[in-house]
This record gives C-alpha cells, sequence and structure tokens, in this order.
C-alpha cells in the first residue's frame, strides 16, 4: 500500500486553495487538484508492506506535537514536476517540530520516508502545468490561515479520475 502522513484542511480552507487552483488553471492551465484531495503531505512513506501499517500507527502515536496554524500566503512552480502550489513565507515552527518528530519515531521502527530533499510544505494546486520557458508570474495570494489540530496518515491509490486518498487513522495534535 501507498502511505504518506498529511495535514488536511477543514471545508472552508479546501475550498479557498480549490479557488486558488481554479484560478491559476484559468491562467496557466493544467489540472486542479480537486478540493477533497487538497492537504499538506508531512511525510511520504510511499510503497508499504500491509504488516508495517501497525508500526506507522504506533509511531506517529508518539508524536507529541501542539496544534498550530499555517498561514497560507505564497505561491511557488516546480518546472521538474511542472506543479503550481500554495506555501508558507514563514511556516509555524511547530510544523517543523511536527515533521521531525514524526520522522525520527518512523526512522526508530525502520520505516523510510522520502527524506533526499529538504522539506518544503507546500499543498500541491495543480499538476500537469504545460511547459513554461519564461520565469512564471505568480499572484501575491491572499492569506488563508488553516487551524491543524490533527494529522492523518494516508492510503493512495490511483484510480481512472486521478488519485484517491483514505485516511487510515488521525492522530490530535495537543492544544498549543
Ligand atoms: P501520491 O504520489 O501517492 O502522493 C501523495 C502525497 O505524497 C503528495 O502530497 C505528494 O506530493 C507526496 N509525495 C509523492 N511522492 C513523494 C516523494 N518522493 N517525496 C516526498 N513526497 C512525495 O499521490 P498524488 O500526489 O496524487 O500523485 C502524484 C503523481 O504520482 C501523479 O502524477 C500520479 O499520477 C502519480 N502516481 C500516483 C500513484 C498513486 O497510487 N496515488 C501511483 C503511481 C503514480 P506532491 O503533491 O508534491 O506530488
Amino acid at each position: 500500500m501507498r502511505l504518506f502522513f498529511a495535514l488536511w484542511p477543514p471545508e472552508s480552507v479546501a475550498q479557498a486553495l480549490a479557488g486558488q487552483a481554479d484560478a491559476l488553471v484559468r491562467q496557466y492551465g493544467g489540472k486542479a487538484t480537486r478540493t477533497e484531495t487538497i492537504h499538506l503531505t508531512l511525510a511520504f512513506l510511499g510503497e508499504v508492506d500491509e504488516t508495517l501499517l501497525p508500526a506507522a500507527i504506533r509511531a506517529a502515536q508518539v508524536v507529541r506535537g501542539k496544534s498550530f496554524a499555517l498561514t497560507i500566503d505564497r505561491l511557488g512552480y516546480w518546472r521538474h514536476n511542472r506543479l503550481l502550489w500554495a506555501g508558507c513565507s514563514s511556516p509555524a515552527e511547530e510544523l517543523r517540530i511536527l515533521v521531525e518528530s514524526l520522522r525520527e519515531q518512523l526512522r526508530a521502527v525502520s520505516i523510510c520516508c522520502d527524506e533526499k530533499q529538504r522539506f518544503t510544505p507546500h499543498v500541491t494546486l495543480v499538476r500537469k502545468v504545460p511547459d513554461w520557458q519564461g520565469a512564471l508570474e505568480l499572484a501575491a495570494v491572499e492569506p488563508i490561515t488553516w487551524p491543524c489540530r490533527s494529522f492523518l496518515l494516508v492510503c493512495s491509490r490511483l484510480a481512472s479520475a486521478g488519485s484517491e486518498y483514505s485516511a487510515v487513522a488521525e492522530f490530535s495534535l495537543a492544544n498549543g
């Protein structure tokens, strides 16, 4: 099974981000992320044997993260995978601590996650942006406040309509 840990936005935040995604598609083309699949990945485990699922859940239960708020206030574009994404100009310190702690607990039970690149918190808004030669002139975005009170372990499957995600477990973050 293909697994990842992620923050999932409340409905109002998902709607606001979906509005941004639609506006970007109108301007640059590409395929908008469906509202119900908008998320921010904390750790990508990839293909994992089902027998490792209990260990992954236990590892996340040990994480003592605090709730926090993210301010989504910038857009980015990665040419190598043709993604347009939304992120934070100043990510909350609690997010960095949560990701480090989660990855440490996963390592402790010998579960690898993709750590080759520096963690760049991002919400993928548009995939398959048509190839762009010049610099992408991205408009400033109206800041969106995303309250984060829990995180999810999610199973990802490829379906005809795109990726389908299902929550496997939810982990609360303590009141900050
Ligand atoms: P996904 O590949 O399962 O990704 C789920 C989440 O994990 C996304 O937030 C993704 O980030 C992140 N992620 C994926 N690979 C990563 C890596 N190596 N390191 C760090 N984070 C990683 O599902 P998806 O994002 O919906 O699909 C992404 C692409 O993979 C699509 O083009 C899809 O067709 C293809 N794909 C999907 C599956 C599947 O079962 N879902 C299988 C094969 C191929 P980003 O949002 O930045 O991508």
